[in-house]
């Protein structure tokens, strides 16, 4: 229980990752406020998980949208502890010799001016408790080329420094600010990016999976629960003295597997 009394605001709860972090933040004792676009999924887990639950509809590439999530979650539940900026989409495929600048800024806007606007608008909340933590989603992407596409992989390189700038910007008010960097994780991020149905999304994940596992050091697919527990980790008291750092959670992918010969 080690966020007994504490609120979590979680963006892009509705799914993946981030459903995986508010099952565990629940479990741990949390009270939970998500903000996600799926309000259909919003109000399914509001019937589902009770009272310590609340959904907010939140599109986090709207400034005022994100405002008025912060706002509802402390009006809510008396103040916010914890912030997961995590909400965010597949972006354009194109290469940088093809991509229109329409598709740079939509990236931008979901991938990394919500981060920004996340922590804006969460500090004042939780300048009034004295502190807190904020963790922000990057990805693998933001450290090798091969893995994402360009405008995705250079917004999740911003959401590193950014949670450094800002770190060292609010450390005066006792909130921390951290990044987590995913590898593979079987989420719905890569079937939604093509479009596909459930089936054709199982699909994908499966062979995408096996992909991964196979090229990286620790052998199976990447799950939500993965990155919860690392969210986790840099949202306890133990991580008390880390701010402004990131944590790649990859099965080891960058590292990349021992040659065989
Ligand atoms: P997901 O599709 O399962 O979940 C994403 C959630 O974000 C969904 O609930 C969706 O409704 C919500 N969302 C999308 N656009 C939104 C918007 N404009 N406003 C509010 N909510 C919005 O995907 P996921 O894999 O859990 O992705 C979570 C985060 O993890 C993303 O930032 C993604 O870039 C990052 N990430 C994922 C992986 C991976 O392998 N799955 C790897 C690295 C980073």
């Amino acid at each position: 229980m080690r966020f007994e009394g504490k609120t979590a605001v979680i963006t892009g709860g509705s799914s993946g990752i981030g459903r995986g972090t508010v099952d565990l933040f629940l479990r741990e004792g949390a009270t939970v406020v998500v903000g996600d676009i799926d309000e259909a999924e919003g109000s399914a887990m509001m019937s589902t998980l009770g009272e310590g639950f609340h959904f907010k509809k939140c599109d986090v590439t709207q400034e005022e949208q994100v405002k008025a999530l912060m706002d509802h979650a402390a009006e809510k539940t008396g103040g916010i502890d914890i912030v997961f900026n995590n909400a965010g989409a597949g972006a354009s495929r194109n290469p940088i010799d093809e991509i229109s600048g329409d598709d740079w800024d939509f990236a931008m806007a979901l991938l990394l001016k919500s981060v920004a606007m996340g922590i804006r608008h969460s500090a004042p909340h939780l300048k009034k408790r004295d502190g807190g933590a904020i963790i922000n989603t990057a990805s693998v992407c933001a450290f090798q080329a091969g893995f994402g596409p360009i405008a995705y992989s250079t917004a999740k390189a911003g959401v590193l420094h950014l949670s450094k700038v800002a770190a060292a910007e609010l450390a005066q008010y006792k909130i921390r600010v951290n990044a987590i960097c995913p590898g593979f994780i079987q989420t719905n991020i890569f079937a939604a990016t093509v479009g596909a149905n459930k089936e054709e999304a199982a699909q994908i994940n499966s062979v995408l999976g096996q992909a991964a596992a196979g090229a990286q050091p620790v052998a199976r697919p990447g799950v939500p629960n993965d990155i919860a527990e690392a969210v986790a980790y840099f949202a306890s008291d133990a991580a008390g003295f880390i701010t402004g750092t990131h944590l790649l959670v990859d099965g080891g992918l960058l590292v990349g597997t021992q040659a065989s010969w």
